[in-house]
């Protein structure tokens, strides 16, 4: 779903695989098919055969939309599933390398519905989504007819009740036994609550053709504030699962996340370099990352920045916004010029800066091949002009 905005994952939160999810929603009472996780096609051959029964290879990976890329494979023997499994592993999704794939019972499906609970902050309420219109299209789903989403927004106090959850079902036009779809909608919250998640989500959730209800793929975020409560869940984070440049800005120390536009964008300030990408999406723009390069940055904090926002091959330009206030703009200028020297920038660099050393900054900068411009709004319509706007 396309509701996670900037906290993806990276610093903020803590994404686990489906497997791990499935785990965590089975301990609350949500039905989910048996699976185990494989390394090597072996491994999944070996589970297929104890399973005795059709499996679903499924890549164990930090993206959503698995199926669409080729990671979710059904296998109706275990020769399939070593296959299949083997096809699966070392698969690139989206950037990541696919090192482990789950092997489930496959369940023979008749309707897949959408359930997700996410933190609402403007409401200060979880909000349930449910809609019978689940599968690898929700994203559309949610976007052109967002009233096939049913929303309901859970009092903290109160907690989610039963009566609640089968109005809800009734309300979405979900089909099958209502009290146990009611039951698994009580479950997923419960498990929300328990684990202190940010989202968790069950697209599938499946009415299998015997009338069973399983949720065939599962998605959990942890909220990493909470983590200290959890010190099991904790562990469950693998930094080789992460996104490779976010792993590296979270050795700068930098607040990083991929997005997935072709504008490099660098800020300090979480709450300017929102407003930045905010803007380069109204003139039609696609950011490529957030990058908030903190208070009171030096001029190596700003190189290593550019550096690494430049790693993203996706990145066709860079727009660098900086208000000054303890972050002096002259410091900042000095890492543009460093990364300039070095023969960094290889791709156009716009530039608004403002407030403390402004004068000095643009100085030093004076000549160079770095777009200035006096304001964030003239800044974002000419580096979209020059990278080419949304596809
Ligand atoms: P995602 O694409 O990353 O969300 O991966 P999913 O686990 O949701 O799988 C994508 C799609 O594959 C689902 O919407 C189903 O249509 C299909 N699929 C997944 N598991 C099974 C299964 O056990 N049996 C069948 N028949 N289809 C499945
Ligand atoms: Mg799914």
């Amino acid at each position: 779903m396309p509701l996670t905005g900037v906290a993806r994952q990276g610093r903020w939160v803590l994404n686990l695989h489906e497997y791990q999810a499935k785990e965590i929603l089975a301990r609350y009472g949500v039905p989910v098919p048996p699976g185990k996780v494989a390394y090597t096609p072996e491994e999944a051959k070996r589970i297929a055969e104890e399973f005795g029964k059709r499996v679903v290879i499924k890549a164990q990976v930090h993206v959503g939309g698995r199926g669409k890329a080729g990671g979710v494979k059904l296998a109706d023997t275990p020769q399939e599933a070593y296959e299949k499994a083997q096809a699966i592993l070392g698969m690139n999704i989206k950037g990541l390398t696919v090192k482990k794939v789950l092997v489930a019972e496959a369940v023979d499906i008749a309707k897949e519905y959408y359930a997700g609970l996410i933190l609402d902050r403007a409401k200060k309420r979880v909000v349930l989504m449910l809609s019978k219109e689940g599968g690898v299209d929700i994203e559309e789903v949610a976007a052109e007819r967002p009233e096939a989403i049913h929303k309901f927004w859970i009092d903290p106090h109160k907690g989610f009740r039963p009566f609640e959850a089968r109005e809800m079902v009734k309300r979405a036009g979900l089909e099958g036994n209502l009290n146990k779809l009611a039951q698994v909608l009580v479950a997923l919250y419960r498990a929300y609550e328990g684990v202190d998640a940010f989202i968790a989500e069950i697209n599938p959730l499946v009415v299998t053709t015997d009338g069973q209800i399983v949720a065939a793929d599962a998605k959990i975020v942890l909220d990493d504030n909470a983590l200290f409560r959890h010190p099991d869940l904790a562990e469950l984070r693998e930094i080789e699962a992460e996104h490779p440049l976010e792993v590296e800005a979270s050795n700068y120390g930098f607040a990083y996340v991929k997005l997935d536009g072709n504008i490099g964008i660098i800020g300090n300030g979480a709450g300017l370099v929102m407003y930045t990408l905010d803007l380069v999406n109204r003139v039609g723009g696609r950011p490529a990352n957030f990058l908030d390069i903190g208070g009171g940055a030096k001029a190596d904090v700003v190189y290593n920045a550019l550096k690494l926002v430049l790693k993203d091959p996706d990145v066709k330009g860079v727009f660098i916004n900086i208000f000054g206030g303890i972050t002096r703009a002259d410091e900042v200028a000095k890492g543009v010029i460093r990364a300039l020297e070095e023969g960094l920038l290889t791709k156009p660099v716009v530039m608004r800066v403002a407030g403390t050393a402004e004068e000095e900054a643009k100085k030093l900068l004076e000549g160079k091949p770095i777009y200035m411009y006096p304001t964030s709004i003239e800044a974002a319509k000419a580096i979209v002009a020059m990278v080419g706007g949304a596809a």
